[in-house]
């Protein structure tokens, strides 16, 4: 071998390793670094791999989570997050001894902790245990699956339905396997993380739009369309950090036109939209097929874990044998699948929860306008932002508030734009006018101080 390689001429090729050795170990400990221990047998030690690939702590979304809190810390700022809640979190939940106005959960309907709800679940208990143990596919499956996901066929008026344990895998996996590499993606900007997954596993070309901008969209389409095999946009029915929701009619039309599916989130509107709760599709007054996908979760409005796809057979049979997130995946346990149903029965014989939902969202977004708040988009239905503009702000907001009582979230960079950062307003039907007005005024008097 020359040694014009290693550009040191003239060295056996002994020395020249040990000089190399000694050179990196130099290195190594000027930067505060243990040398790699030599391998036994004289072999040839491997290229060092620098440390940072070898900790967790040096993961730099780690080293950044460590300096925002270090940072809260030393501004005298509590964490926000993981707050134990010791009971059922409706508009009012005890945290730490203390019972707080809460609009932190989605528990839109008060279904999670309904009596009717609780008893469907422990009858389940009683009658198939407390797991399926196994994919559906080969053991898991029983008649309370079937009896739910025929529930939420029957709501959409659309062939059938699919359940998934957990509603971010049902769009990671949906999305995921259903399209590839030669099909494209278009998705509101402010999608939520779990269609992002969905893209990202599925290998498509991924675009998004200006959020509701079904103009950009329509845009977007006529210049990509035909570079493309299969098309999908994906929509929410209520986004979940602004409260809005899409003109439904006119994405349908430019999907038509564009030949292209459509997919919308159904999270945060089933439940919450439509005179009965039966989400976008009733506040529009569209048929089930005029959207191909509908997806939602059983957590928020239904009362238990997971997530459905529901549409035409050929797509809920498709998922069934073949999506990995159904296939390799256990079935539901059987005291959550019913409680879903449950709360999904009691939603339909009580339109009167969601009336008074909607009437309280339109009660706090107008009572919070007045006071001058910023609540960006929100319709007022179920979810309303206050925007603050920074994120050490909106902690601040947050923990004053909950020294008064009342429980909010924030939302900080990097889940929204740092100048946007907000604290969240969950309304749920329990929410009383008198716990409305309370919480305004705490805010309004926020407004001069923080
Ligand atoms: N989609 C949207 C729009 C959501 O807001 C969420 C979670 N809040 C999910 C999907 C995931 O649902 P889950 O929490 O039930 O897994």
């Amino acid at each position: 071998m020359s040694n014009s390689k290693t550009g040191l001429p003239g060295l056996t090729s002994a020395l020249k390793n040990k000089l190399i050795q000694q050179a990196l170990e130099r290195k190594l400990r000027d930067a505060g670094r243990e040398p790699p221990a030599t391998p036994a047998g004289g072999r040839k030690a491997a290229s060092p791999v620098p440390e940072a690939y070898t900790r967790f702590d040096q993961y730099p979304g780690y080293r950044q989570l460590r300096i925002m809190s270090d940072g809260a810390a030393r501004l005298g700022v509590r964490s926000p997050f993981f707050k134990l809640h010791e009971g059922t979190a409706n508009a009012q939940s005890s945290i730490a001894g203390k019972t707080y106005i809460n609009y932190a959960s989605y528990n839109y309907l008060d279904m999670s902790g309904d009596p009717v709800v609780s008893q469907a679940a422990k009858d389940a208990i009683d009658r198939y245990g407390t797991s399926v143990s196994a994919s559906r596919l080969v053991s898991g499956e029983r008649p309370i699956h079937r009896e739910l996901e025929r529930a939420l066929a029957d709501l959409y008026e659309v062939d059938d339905a699919i359940t998934f344990v957990s509603g971010h895998a049902a769009n990671v996996t949906t999305i995921g396997y259903l399209f590839g590499p030669r099909d494209l993606v278009v998705h509101d900007e402010l999608i939520h993380n779990s269609v992002l997954q969905g893209i990202q596993l599925s290998g498509a070309k991924r675009l998004s739009f200006a959020h509701n901008d079904a103009d950009a969209l329509d845009r977007l389409l006529a210049e990509q369309r035909h570079q493309f095999e299969r098309v999908l946009i994906v929509l929410e029915g209520i986004y979940s950090m602004d409260g809005d929701y899409p003109d439904l009619p006119r994405f349908i039309e430019i999907k038509r036109r564009h030949q292209a599916f459509l997919m919308v989130d159904e999270a945060h509107s089933l439940g919450v939209m439509g005179k009965t709760g039966r989400g976008i599709r009733e506040h529009f007054g569209l048929p089930g097929n005029a959207v191909d996908i509908w997806m939602g979760t059983l957590s928020k409005t239904l009362a238990g874990c997971g997530g459905y796809i529901a549409g035409e057979t050929a797509l809920v049979e498709h998922l069934k044998f073949l999506a990995p997130g159904f296939l390799y995946s256990v079935g539901m346990p059987p005291p959550v699948a019913a409680a879903s149903l449950a709360a999904l029965q009691r939603m339909l014989e009580l339109p009167e929860r969601v009336a008074t939902l909607q009437a309280r969202g339109q009660y706090f977004l107008a009572r919070a306008k007045a006071a001058g708040v910023d609540t960006g988009s929100s319709a007022g239905i179920a979810v309303i932002p206050a925007i603050l503009g920074s994120s050490l702000r909106a902690t601040r907001w947050s923990d004053a508030l909950f020294e008064q009582g009342f429980n909010v979230q924030p939302i900080l960079y990097p889940a929204v734009p740092e100048q946007s950062a907000r604290l969240r307003f969950f309304i749920a039907c329990t929410h009383s006018q008198e716990q409305i007005d309370r919480t305004v005024q705490a805010m309004q008097i926020l407004l001069k101080k923080l």
